[in-house]
């Protein structure tokens, strides 16, 4: 494994570089010969001391927010001990790291801000965006994520502040996949915010003008994109959490050109399709013969939709039987061919079929084996659609994955008691069991986490050239394998989160033969792509540095 860095630091160098410091794990060799000497309190401590003192630093602070400025802190000094840390209490900490405690971090990133991490490019870089990228101090970044912070989770426009979410899902490439975390590069794209109390406050350190807009925007990203191939040039680009407009945009004009996805759109449609393929081990009506109703029509939706559509071709079935097989509910009503409203991603769905104003009329007339919620709107699987579902299905499916909890389309609770403790649950924040009639039911979390850091990384081990909706249905086609006959008896259509790296590391390896196999990789075959796989896996453990 490389650091990217050359030993060459000393003496207090050495310890201000996070990547290389130790800390109290230097030896005395090394303190010797590095000049380290007296720098340090005396005592050597191997990782697994230090562990023993950090650990219960983390679970002491007051709060979840507390907790993730402690670990922004711990990174900042010390990147091998942080990764040990959190790659070891991986479901611990990944709600801190991620949502839903980054989301909080990104509110108040004005407030909590210690030091920069990333690499900002704003509106006013028009023109010199390469010098902004010449600025990055590695070469070797082979995994970006970029926002430009208008659509941040559930909360909305975040401006700058939006950096939170770039720095958070490298972190999961990292502790989930073990992509070098050296080679990984975090971007915002600061284009003003229109949420004027953030850009008013004080504490805001973005750009203080509304959203940059129209051609001017579609240039700014154009250049970025460009820039981007120039400096780095084989890069994974990943968008994340721009606004529902942009999304599909950026996608359609990025994808055939260069290495990039969009996690909101693909990756969110991987993780659905992996829980609806272990959904149908449970029912046996398998995919391709599956009707399923979408609330939402969004990024979220629409990239289910298409991937379903994929996976449902590799069945056998034709384009048009397969979209036929997939119907949405957007705010107004059901799409369907004789609406006039419809955005152009929309439009591919709009079957014809009689309007349909309420959730539950659709589903009453439409009868579909899945219920799939992406809407932002909360309780809207209500009893009364939950019912309907029951009665059309010994076993429907419901997905709830409105994000955060609150956003929920119905809880886990709703779900089992609406259809009489029969519905096949998952949701996209994490629910606790639920006991129903003596019978323990265990909700899934369709969580983007188990796609995106596999796919990364078998991108980076065959340098593919695109990320294609192929190596998407194979990330979900082999996350549902790794659901066990265990899994299913509890209706968790879902591996525990536990198995996160293992489920990663599956993922690489598929990802990345179908990079081998479609001609898209830029780097000869190895003799085995599994231990490929396994050897650019980062470990956090320290070299010795004499
Ligand atoms: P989006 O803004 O692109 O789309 C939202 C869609 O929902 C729009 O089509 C809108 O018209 C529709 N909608 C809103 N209220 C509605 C209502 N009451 N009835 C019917 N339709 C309604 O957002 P998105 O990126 O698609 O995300 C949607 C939701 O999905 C978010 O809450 C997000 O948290 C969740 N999500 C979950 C996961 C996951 O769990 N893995 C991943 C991505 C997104």
């Amino acid at each position: 494994m490389q650091t990217g860095h050359h030993a060459s630091k000393r003496g207090s160098d050495l310890l201000n570089d996070p990547v290389l410091n130790k800390g109290t794990a230097f030896t005395e060799a090394e303190r010797d010969a590095l000049g380290l000497r007296g720098l340090l309190p005396p005592r050597i401590m191997t990782q697994d001391e230090q562990m023993l003192r950090i650990l219960p630093a983390v679970r002491g602070k007051p709060t979840p927010l507390d907790q993730y400025i402690y670990l922004v802190g711990l990174h900042d000094r010390n990147v091998t001990l942080f990764y040990r840390l959190v790659m070891d209490h991986l479901e611990e900490l990944m709600p801190v790291l991620y949502t839903p405690t980054v989301g909080q971090a990104c509110q108040e990133f004005g407030r909590i801000f210690r030091r920069s991490r990333g690499l900002y490019v704003t509106a006013d870089d028009a023109g010199r965006v390469r010098d902004v990228l010449a600025n990055w101090p590695h070469d070797d970044v082979r995994m970006i994520v970029v926002t430009d912070g208008e659509r941040i989770l559930g909360l909305g426009d975040l401006g700058a502040n939006g950096m939170g979410i770039p720095i958070g899902k490298l972190t999961l490439y990292t502790a989930c996949a073990g992509v070098p975390p050296h080679q990984c590069l975090p971007i915002t794209i600061d284009v003003g915010t229109d949420n004027t109390e953030l850009r008013e406050s004080h504490a805001y350190m973005g750009l203080r003008r509304p959203r940059l807009r129209g051609a001017a925007y579609d240039a700014l990203l154009t250049e970025f994109v460009e820039a981007v191939q120039e400096r780095f040039p084989g890069v994974c680009l990943q968008f994340e959490d721009f606004g529902n407009h942009n999304a599909f945009v950026l996608l359609e004009q990025w994808r055939d050109k260069v290495c990039c996805f969009n996690d909101d759109i693909q990756g969110t449609a991987s993780v659905t399709l992996g829980g609806l393929l272990a959904a149908a081990r449970l029912t046996g009506v398998p995919l391709h013969e599956m009707r399923l109703l979408f609330l939402g029509a969004g990024e979220a939706g629409i990239g289910i939709g298409d991937l379903v559509v994929q996976a449902m071709r590799e069945a056998g079935i034709d384009e048009a039987d397969a979209r036929q097989r997939c119907w949405f509910v957007d705010s107004k009503g059901l799409v369907e061919s004789s609406r006039t409203d419809l955005a152009s991603h929309k439009q591919r769905y709009a079957h014809a079929h009689a309007p349909a104003e309420s959730l539950l009329d659709a589903v009453q007339s439409i009868k579909p084996h899945a219920l799939i919620g992406v809407s932002g709107t909360p309780q809207t699987f209500t009893p009364a659609v939950l019912q309907a579902m029951a009665a059309q299905h010994e076993r429907p499916i419901i997905m709830a994955l409105s994000n955060p909890t609150s956003k929920a389309e119905c809880t886990a609770q709703q779900a089992y008691e609406g259809t009489d403790g029969r519905a096949i649950f998952a949701s996209g924040s994490p629910f606790a069991p639920v006991t129903h009639k003596g019978r323990v039911h265990v909700p899934g979390q369709g969580n983007n986490a188990y796609i995106f850091p596999g796919v990364g990384l078998g991108v980076l081990v065959a340098q593919a050239s695109r990320v294609t909706d192929e190596m998407f249905a194979a990330a979900a086609r082999t996350l549902s394998g790794m659901v066990t006959a265990d899994d299913l008896a509890m209706g968790r259509i879902y591996p525990s989160l536990s198995r996160i790296r293992e489920v990663s590391r599956a993922i690489a390896i598929e990802v990345a033969r179908i990079a081998f196999e479609r001609g898209l990789a830029q780097v000869e075959r190895p003799s085995d792509v599994a231990a490929a796989v396994a050897e650019t896996m980062y470990e956090p453990v320290y070299h010795s540095l004499v």
